[in-house]
Order: C-alpha cells, then sequence, then structure tokens
C-alpha cells in the first residue's frame, strides 16, 4: 500500500537515507525501529512529502507520492500523520481542531463534519471533552485529539513519530491503548517508537534502522526472540 524503493534522502552532503526499500501492505502495522540519528523520522516525513528525496519513489496505492508533479495536497489528506510534539490550534476547541480540515480542505458541512469529529473523539475516548481548549487537556488526551484530527480525513495510512515520547509515563497507556485498537480495525499504520511493549504486541513487523539503512525486518516473534542479523542482536542487547 505505502512503497518505499530505493529511496534516498540527503541533507546537504549528508545521505541520511541510503537505498531504503520497504512496503507496508494494507491493514499492516509496520514499526520502525533503530537508533537516534538512523533516519526513522525523515523516512515518515518523506512519505507526507514534508522532504523532498533525491533519488528512488515513495507510492501510496500504486501512486506516486515523491513524484514533483504529483498532487501533493491530495496526497496528504490520504496519509495521517501524528508527531511527538501535539501542534494542535490552541485556540480551536478539541472538536474545532477536529473538524478542521474536514470542512477547509474537504468542503465538507459543517453539521456532518461535527457528527463524524463527535464519533472521532468518542472512539479515542475524548467525548466529554469536545469543548475543552488544548491547554484544558492533558499531554495524552491533546495527542488523542491529534489522532481523533488525522483520522477526520479518513486516510489509507498513519504514520505516527513517537507519538508517546514527550508524554508522562502515566500517560502513554492511553494514547497506545487508542492506537492499538486503531490497528485492531485494520489501519495502514506505520509507527516510529520506543516502547517495545507495543511494537511487540501491535507490530506486524519491525524494521531496524542504522545509519540511514534498513538492517532487519522481521515479524516481532523473530525480532525480538532471534534476530536474524547482528544488528538487531546488537539493539536488543542494548535494550535488556
Ligand atoms: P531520533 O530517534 O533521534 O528521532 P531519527 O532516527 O528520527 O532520530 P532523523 O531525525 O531522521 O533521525 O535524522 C537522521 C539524520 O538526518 C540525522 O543525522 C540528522 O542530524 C539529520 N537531519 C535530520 N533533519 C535534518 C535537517 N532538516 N537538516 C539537516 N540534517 C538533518
Ligand atoms: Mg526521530
Amino acid at each position: 500500500l505505502l512503497e518505499f524503493e530505493k529511496v534516498n534522502k540527503y541533507f546537504g552532503e549528508t545521505h541520511v537515507l541510503k537505498d531504503v526499500d520497504l512496503n507496508v501492505e494494507e491493514g499492516e502495522v509496520c514499526v520502525i525501529i533503530g537508533p537516534s540519528g538512523s533516519g526513522k523520522s525523515t523516512l515518515l516525513r518523506c512519505a507526507n512529502r514534508l522532504e523532498e528525496i533525491q533519488g528512488g519513489e515513495i507510492r501510496l496505492d500504486g501512486q506516486s507520492i515523491s513524484d514533483p508533479d504529483a498532487d501533493i495536497n491530495r496526497l496528504r489528506q490520504r496519509i495521517g500523520m501524528v508527531f511527538q510534539s501535539f501542534n494542535l490550534f490552541p485556540h480551536k476547541t478539541a472538536l474545532e481542531n477536529v473538524t478542521l480540515a474536514p470542512t477547509k480542505v474537504k468542503g465538507k458541512d459543517a453539521s456532518s463534519a461535527k457528527q463524524e469529529a463527535k464519533t472521532l473523539l468518542d472512539r479515542v475516548g475524548l467525548s466529554a471533552q469536545s469543548s475543552s481548549y488544548p491547554n484544558q487537556l492533558s499531554g495524552g488526551q491533546q495527542q488523542r485529539v491529534a489522532i481523533a484530527r488525522a483520522l477526520a480525513m479518513n486516510p489509507r495510512v498513519m504514520l505516527f513519530d513517537e507519538v508517546t515520547s514527550a508524554l508522562d509515563p502515566e500517560l502513554v497507556g492511553e494514547v497506545l491503548d487508542v492506537m492499538h485498537s486503531l490497528a485492531e480495525e485494520g489501519m495502514t499504520m506505520l509507527v516510529v517508537t520506543h516502547e517495545m511493549g507495543f511494537a511487540r504486541e501491535v507490530g506486524d513487523r519491525i524494521v531496524l534502522m542504522a545509519d540511514g539503512r534498513v538492517v532487519e525486518d522481521s515479524p516481532p516473534e523473530v525480532f525480538f526472540e532471534n534476530p536474524k542479523t547482528d544488528r538487531g542482536k546488537q539493539f536488543l542487547s542494548k535494550l535488556l
């Protein structure tokens, strides 16, 4: 569904993604792990065209994302992204944060957008907070609003970049639970995380990146029990 083929990315002279091949299949939860600076965020940002690539191709549903002529706005509507920082609109309520893009970008009428937003807020456990402003919500609640907001565009795939890293430990679980249920509902997800419990339990595949390359791509039971590569073994030994 979301395919990376020989993707190469440079920041100036720095070669940050090196021949990355990855195919996230429909309904799959693909978890990316790896040391700091290995290119995980950059890979996600390239998938959303927040960064341009210098070689290779990225496709969604067989359509090129990386082609300069691609209709970026249309493509972005089909790719939901949630970041470490919540990035909610501070002067809008939770409900308004969720309805904004569907009404402004998709031209959905206000009442049906509102109805759908309520359903989404309910789905992330926030039906009681729909008229709260971001500063009245906990970090975990804000992050769940951010997930609802991304879902409001009815994306084909959801990208998550360390969405629990900025949260107090006691708030991490509620966000991971929402992601877990999304996965169970069949959402295609590409998830960068340090939460190994989540990776193991929810991931269909574990992709280990190091120094801009995919160095191992294994099912979780293989990766966590008996990794195929030395890099995998090395990474695991540092976790324990
Ligand atoms: P972390 O686990 O710390 O989030 P990461 O795996 O997400 O790391 P990236 O943020 O993708 O790593 O960065 C990969 C490399 O690209 C790093 O060497 C980083 O310094 C470099 N880099 C990232 N963004 C830029 C930028 N805008 N300009 C120049 N170099 C960048
Ligand atoms: Mg990162």
